[in-house]
């Protein structure tokens, strides 16, 4: 029997992933057909991003999976609806882009390249920064991501220090785990990452309090999630000098209204949630394997945990 595969994603993805799907499936041999919609009953396999607008997955009564093509979950991963397994984004092609995201920003700060890219007004200004090896950036979230731009950052020289849930290993990273670790990692955090999932454990992570426990004039680079700061006492924190910058990648609500504080903020710079864009070339690769073990009765592929929420 044929295996019906949704394509459920914003309507401007379809012609940039359809072609590389058809031919990625098409590779595991398996008869299926490929199409944006579909009568619900007949569905085995749903390719996934919010953006597509599905939400009520009752009426897929044959579903085998749901394949994000993100690797954040956490707007369908409580979804009451969805009880078939639910497996999220894990790519080559995004850690290379969130890698080189993280680090040109990282740079961005440890050289002070704003100094002389904007503002110089016929000032001859010096400055010259530490070596790597003399500069801390810690990287919350050791998971695909955060391990992936901490061992690159880690390869420049950086003293590089990481923090996740379960303890962790990763050559050239002192890695910290639980509450204490957080602490112990934030206290030499001159450069802080944040690539943690948004779950109800790290929702307003970076507050008030944690925030105080950063090296003063430290800067916050966030690709994470926009729940992870508490907005307010980021923006005070900048304003009381704690923290010197933040660049921000995502936001609670996107995109960011423009009557947002972060907008204005001279300290504050926003990028428009482009810190790494899932690429179908490769992405693509991490869908039809997964249907093709669905089909032969194989575990999936990076499943979502429910419990822990990412
Ligand atoms: P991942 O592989 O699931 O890694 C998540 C990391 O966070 C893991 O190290 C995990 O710890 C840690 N973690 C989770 N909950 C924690 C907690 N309560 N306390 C301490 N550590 C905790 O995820 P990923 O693929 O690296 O992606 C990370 C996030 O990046 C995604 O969830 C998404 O929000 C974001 N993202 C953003 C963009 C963008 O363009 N801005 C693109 C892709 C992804 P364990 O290792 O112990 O499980």
């Amino acid at each position: 029997m044929s295996v019906n595969i949704l394509f459920s994603a914003h309507p401007d993805r379809w012609p940039q992933y359809r072609d590389h799907l058809q031919a990625a499936i098409a590779e595991t041999g398996i008869t299926f057909t490929l199409a944006t919609e579909f009568d619900p009953a007949e569905v085995d396999y749903i390719v996934y991003a919010p953006n597509g607008g599905l939400s009520d997955f009752t009426p897929y009564t044959r579903l085998k999976a749901v394949l994000s093509l993100w690797a954040g979950v956490e707007s369908i991963v409580g979804n009451p609806t969805l009880t078939v397994p639910l497996a999220r984004m894990v790519d080559q092609g995004l850690r290379q882009g969130m890698t080189e995201w993280v680090v040109g920003h990282v740079l961005r700060h440890h050289l002070g390249m704003d100094l002389h890219i904007t503002g110089q007004e016929g000032l001859w200004r010096s400055f010259v920064p530490p070596l790597a090896p003399d500069r801390t950036v810690c990287v919350l979230g050791l998971g695909e991501l955060g391990q992936a731009a901490g061992e690159a950052l880690a390869s420049l020289g950086f003293n590089v220090t990481g923090w996740s849930r379960t303890a962790k290993s990763i050559p050239g990273v002192t890695c910290y785990d639980g509450e204490t670790g957080l602490l112990e990692a934030l206290d030499s955090a001159e450069i802080l990452v944040l690539l943690l999932p948004d779950t109800p454990a790290t929702t307003n992570i970076l507050n008030a309090d944690t925030l105080a426990k950063l090296p003063r004039g430290a800067i916050i680079i966030n690709p994470g999630r926009g729940p992870l700061i508490d907005d307010n006492a980021l923006l005070a924190a900048l304003d009381s000098g704690q923290i010197a910058h933040a660049t921000l990648d995502v936001f609670r609500t996107e995109p960011l209204p423009p009557d947002h504080p972060y907008w204005a903020h001279s300290q504050v710079t926003v990028t428009p949630h482009i810190a790494s864009e899932t690429r179908p070339a490769t992405a693509v690769k991490i869908i039809a394997e997964n249907i093709r073990r669905g089909e032969a009765g194989e575990p999936f592929l990076h499943l979502v945990d429910r419990d822990h929420g990412y």
